[in-house]
């Protein structure tokens, strides 16, 4: 995941009370329209998350970082396959018994990684950067230095770095350019536009750090994000990534001697194997050729980000199938597929190259960032939902996260049961252990966003905001394995139960989602009424009042519809007027 917009300021604007994201509608005990297909699954799976196991993957996967085609990568995707492969899932497809395999393809860039990056100011024995101090600080595609010793640069300040005047009287050619501007943007203008031999770039996402530095704390002054320049082997170029305590180091040394050199050794490797995705799959027993999805990406260096996602979702098929193996649960009628992917482009070259599977996709859950210890990293469980009218319009009920939002078109949304669905089965599990669950409108960013744009009804399991969100600081210490449980017994409930629900299931699942439309109805209108209140324009703001609600009531509407198709018989009687009855009653609210 990777973005930040103008959008999330904007939501700060009228309503600063409401910016916390919303806490999900809760299930009381008892209720009656909570599937019991949910309710066996949840049983057969709550307790069997291996949390020592899931702790084991992440500390192996934290070593690396992780970029496809680089060993790491590649060891991450091995280990998977070797505790899959323990247990019960065979080598090789089968039609009938649990199975995994890998798929491997072109990549378009190869793959990169680092052994040493390192500089020094000149006349300075501790480095100012290091990857045994920083881990993540060179940027990928970093070139190597030549020379065992490196090379020694010259050091230039632009300040931000963006534009012509930072730039005016400076001679950077050759020379290490330190600047606040995003890495990308100062090897554009340094590097490709003015011959600058690398770039030191400070910037940090203003969630990760206050700016103010007497607002820091002393683990604030040494965190850095982590970066990329672009791949350009021609131009044998590099760039760090800086804390705000090294840039601060660096512009003292360049007070202290306006000429002040640096000291640059960077050793890096290119890797030109192939993508790889793991494909783990639980056939279905009557309709295999119909799909629930559960991916989680492998890239990047993370604890949290996505070490976390990978291991939650190896311990939700371990979980799966020793359960139904031990006979606690029937096997799916649908098939369940978990892949371990290169974020996006896995998932794409899933869906293209196996077109007949992919059109059989009923539903999509994306792991990514699931085990982190809020206490710690801040931030709380998110389900970011499948697109909804509150991707459409800023409501105040519903926040975008600060990690922004991408424009969502009224024409794209499509209604179906499943964040209804799942945001009930996380609060079953929040009814049991307390755990705090949250939802956010679709953002995009990451696995759930491939499937989405294929027309497959998609969330998100995430948490935000993580204060050590793609840092050198996302480590095995802010990894809670509580937390991966929860999510393991959420999402894996929810899948399971997609994979085999009942016409009995369909039927209090339509309550499920009436009760859920009922709610959302009520709460627009009465925050309608409040933004109505406070808009200059009245008019205008009527109009787009009733907007949103005839966009709920088509969405609701579309989504009784995907309950037709939620049982893994064909629908009867029963369940065809249940699903009219409740279309027509929220119609005619
Ligand atoms: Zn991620």
């Amino acid at each position: 995941m990777n973005r930040f917009t103008w959008r999330a300021l904007a939501c700060m604007a009228p309503l600063v009370a409401a910016c916390a994201s919303q806490p999900a509608p809760s299930v009381t005990p008892g209720d009656t329209s909570f599937p019991p297909g949910a309710e066996r699954a949840y049983a057969a799976l709550a307790t069997q998350f291996d949390r020592d196991a899931a702790m084991e993957t992440v500390a192996f996967m934290q070593q690396f970082w992780r970029i496809a085609a680089n060993p790491g990568f590649n060891a991450s995707i091995d280990h998977i396959r070797e505790r899959l492969a323990k247990s019960g899932f065979q080598s090789g497809g089968t039609k009938t018994a649990p199975f995994v395999r890998v798929d491997e393809f072109p990549k378009g860039q190869p793959g990169w990684d680092y052994t040493a990056g390192t500089v020094w100011i000149d006349g300075e024995e501790t480095p100012v950067l290091s990857r045994e101090r920083d881990r993540v600080s060179l940027a990928i595609n970093s070139l190597s230095t030549a020379g065992a010793d490196g090379v020694r640069l010259r050091l230039i300040d632009v300040g931000a770095g963006t534009g012509e005047k930072d730039y005016a009287g400076k001679d950077v050619k050759g020379a290490v350019v330190l600047g606040d501007a995003s890495i990308g943007r100062l090897w554009q203008q340094a590097v490709r536009a003015r011959g600058a031999a690398g770039v030191i770039s400070t910037e940090i996402a203003r969630y990760i750090r206050p700016s103010d530095p007497a607002g820091m704390s002393d683990q604030q002054r040494d965190v850095l994000q982590w970066g990329a320049i672009p791949y350009d082997p021609k131009l044998t170029s590099f760039g760090f990534k800086a804390s705000w305590r090294t840039g601060s180091r660096l512009r003292e040394a360049l007070a202290r001697n306006p000429s002040a050199t640096v000291r640059v050794q960077i050793q890096s490797t290119f890797y030109t194997g192939p993508n790889r995705t793991l494909v783990a799959e639980i056939p279905g027993r009557t309709r295999p050729q119909e799909r629930i999805v559960l991916a989680a990406h492998v890239q990047e260096p993370g604890a949290n980000d996505d070490a976390s996602g990978c291991a939650t979702l190896l311990g939700i098929a371990q979980a799966m199938a020793a359960a139904v193996a031990r006979g606690a649960l029937p096997p799916p009628e649908r098939t369940l597929t978990f892949l371990w992917v290169d974020e996006i482009a896995g998932s794409r070259h899933w869906i293209t190259t196996r077109p007949s599977e992919a059109r059989g996709v009923q539903y999509m859950f994306s792991m990514d960032m699931t085990g982190e210890d809020t206490a710690k990293t801040g931030g709380a469980f998110l389900i970011e939902k499948e697109p909804d009218p509150t991707a459409v319009w800023e409501r105040p009920s519903d926040p975008h996260s600060e990690w922004g939002a991408d424009e969502v078109k009224l024409e794209t949304l499509k209604g179906s049961l499943l964040n209804d669905l799942h945001i009930a089965v996380a609060n079953r599990r929040a009814r049991d252990t307390r755990w705090v669950v949250r939802t956010n409108p679709y953002e995009g960013g990451s696995d759930h966003t491939a499937f989405w744009s294929a027309g497959v009804p998609s969330l998100l399991n995430w948490h935000f905001t993580d204060r050590f969100y793609h840092t050198n600081q996302d480590t095995i210490d802010k990894v809670s394995a509580a937390e991966m449980e929860n999510v393991a017994a959420a999402v894996g409930t929810s899948a399971y139960f997609l994979a085999s629900a009942s016409e009995e299931d369909a039927v209090v699942a339509v309550a499920l989602l009436e009760r859920a439309a009922d709610a959302r109805l009520a709460l627009e209108r009465r925050q309608g009424r409040e933004l109505i209140a406070k808009a200059t324009d009245k008019a205008a703001a009527e109009r787009t009042e009733q907007q949103v609600i005839a966009a709920w009531k088509a969405w609701y509407s579309s989504a009784f519809d995907t309950v037709g198709r939620l049982p893994v018989t064909a629908a009867g009687a029963t369940l065809s007027r249940a699903i009219d009855d409740a279309k027509k009653r929220v119609a005619a609210q």
